[in-house]
């Protein structure tokens, strides 16, 4: 069951029948809409070298719906070597959607100064027990 249940459209807010789509029949029919504009403007050769932001643009849809589309597999990235998924941290666009080969290097660099630093900490743990275990045989 699941299906055929009210549901609140996650863009304009009005009571929906919550079925194969995830927006109210209003808001379907402006992304179809938008879907049209976004497949039209990239079908011309000249556009194919536009970014993210530039289709955005050009075509008045926004970059979180061009976004939702390429997620949905509506938008091939295959031929449009500038277009991509914004990446989770800086918003540069990506060919995967999750994080840029720059934010992912810093991210690998904050990893291994951490590891390093927890590595450090352990060593010097391990200098305080020796610390306090050799303060102890000498009490005896
Ligand atoms: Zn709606
Ligand atoms: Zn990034």
């Amino acid at each position: 069951m699941g299906f055929n249940q009210l549901d609140n459209c996650p863009k304009c807010g009005k009571l929906f029948v919550k079925g194969i789509r995830d927006v109210c029949s209003d808001c379907y029919k402006l992304e179809e809409e938008e879907y049209k504009k976004v497949n039209a403007y990239l079908k011309k050769k000249e556009n194919r070298q536009a970014s993210l932001y530039e289709v955005s643009e050009a075509t008045a849809v926004t970059v979180k719906q061009i976004t939702k589309f390429i997620r949905q597999g509506r938008i091939s990235l295959n031929d449009l070597p500038n277009m991509g998924l914004p990446c989770e941290t800086c918003g540069e666009p990506t060919k995967t959607g999750s994080i840029c080969p720059a934010c992912r290097a810093k991210l690998t660099k904050q990893v291994e100064s951490f590891v390093e630093r927890e590595e450090k900490r352990i060593e010097e743990d391990k200098l305080k027990v020796k610390d306090i275990g050799y303060r102890h045989i000498k009490e005896d």
